[in-house]
């Protein structure tokens, strides 16, 4: 740390990212969520045709980018808002749109946590419940912002629509934010209900489900009001937060929609596969609306050494070690050969156990 360093950051705990190890062969990753699949061919077409054009500034705006998640979802250009990844999005929504704090599970994106601590903004942790459930009547007297993933990560677990109306009606003077980062892998999106409910902000991601993660592409989707104030924020940040190529690749990938369902139900399809197949072998897997599995309390080995024997396997998963996570391991769902031999590997830990 230098001595220049501002005292309120002194104790600014960063995020950890996972590992994106480069150049191991016959690595299988499935630490960070990521699509097991290429991008559309659309988008490495509409990318190639705006390389010639990189000697300008992109489009502020990402004119192209918001009228194609309008026309997906059947909302207005008004009601989206794109960023340089979710995270930028969320990290505006703490800076800005927490005044009375944060509300938001003990077990969820770590990044939550370390949004508020960079921002100052007060937490307030809420525990799942003991299956690992998030209790909507748990934010029942609750004033500050509440921030749910849904579904959640690590678990995977998704709450109904009913869920999430029953939250935001709790107070609809209160802000409420789902993170729908893995909606499309079974879930059913909160964006149908933003005309109805203006304490509503949805955030989604073309880093999961459209094979996007490294263009770093974001959205969110809210009353008009609400996206203004996050574009007053961007304006007075990073006015062209988002890069062309990026803006090109959000377009095409939006537009793709043949190429975005087959991708989404061989995820789905594949976790299924591996679920069942982990349940066999005595895994708990909780039930995942994601394209992870979140797998654990197995009699034969402790999730720490799963962990560390399927890395010496070269199959990379996620471990956090702390609290009542530290039982699970995240499983990405990866093509369906990866599956199989993560299937395979883990048959073999088990019996040399
Ligand atoms: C991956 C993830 C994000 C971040 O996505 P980016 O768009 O890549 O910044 C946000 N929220 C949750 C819950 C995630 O898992």
């Amino acid at each position: 740390m230098s001595a220049f360093l501002d005292k309120k950051l002194e104790k600014l705990v960063p995020y950890t990212p996972g590992e994106q190890p480069h150049g191991i062969e016959g690595l299988i990753k499935l630490n960070t969520n990521e699509n097991p699949f290429p991008p559309s061919p659309m988008v490495i077409e509409a990318v190639n045709r705006t390389v010639s054009s990189l000697n300008l500034y992109s489009d502020p705006a990402c004119v192209r980018a918001v009228e194609a998640i309008a026309a997906f979802y059947g909302v207005r250009k008004e009601n989206v808002f794109v960023s340089n990844g979710s995270d930028e999005t969320l990290s505006f929504i703490f800076h800005g749109l927490c005044e009375n704090g944060a509300a938001f599970p003990d077990i969820t994106y770590g990044f939550y946590k370390v949004f508020a601590d960079m921002f100052g903004v007060r937490k307030t942790v809420v525990p799942l419940d003991d299956d690992f459930n998030i209790q909507i009547d748990d934010y029942k007297d609750i004033k500050s912002t509440v921030v749910i993933a849904n579904p959640n990560a690590p678990t995977g677990i998704c709450l109904p629509l009913s869920e999430i109306e029953r939250l935001l009606n709790q107070d609809l003077n209160r802000l409420v934010v789902v993170d729908e980062a893995y909606i499309d892998f079974g879930g059913e999106s909160a964006v149908k209900l933003i005309d109805e409910y203006k304490n509503l902000l949805v955030v989604q991601t073309f880093s999961k489900s459209r094979s996007l993660a490294g263009g770093r592409i974001g959205f969110a989707v809210a009353d008009a009001e609400i996206i203004a104030d996050l574009n007053r924020m961007k304006y007075a940040f990073n006015p062209y937060n988002v890069n062309a190529l990026s803006i090109a690749a959000a377009e095409a990938a939006m537009k793709d929609t043949a190429y975005f369902e087959t991708c989404r139900s061989t995820v789905i399809k594949n976790r299924e596969y591996i679920a069942k197949k982990l349940r066999e072998l005595g895994f708990t897997v909780l039930d995942s609306k994601a394209n992870f599995v979140f797998a654990g309390r197995n009699k034969k080995v402790s999730a720490a050494d799963y962990f560390e024997k399927l890395r010496r396997n070269n199959i990379l998963v996620r471990y956090f070690p702390e609290g009542r996570s530290a039982d699970f391991v995240r499983i990405s769902v990866g093509a369906m050969e990866q599956m199989e031999k993560l299937y395979e590997v883990t048959k073999t830990i088990l019996g040399e156990m």
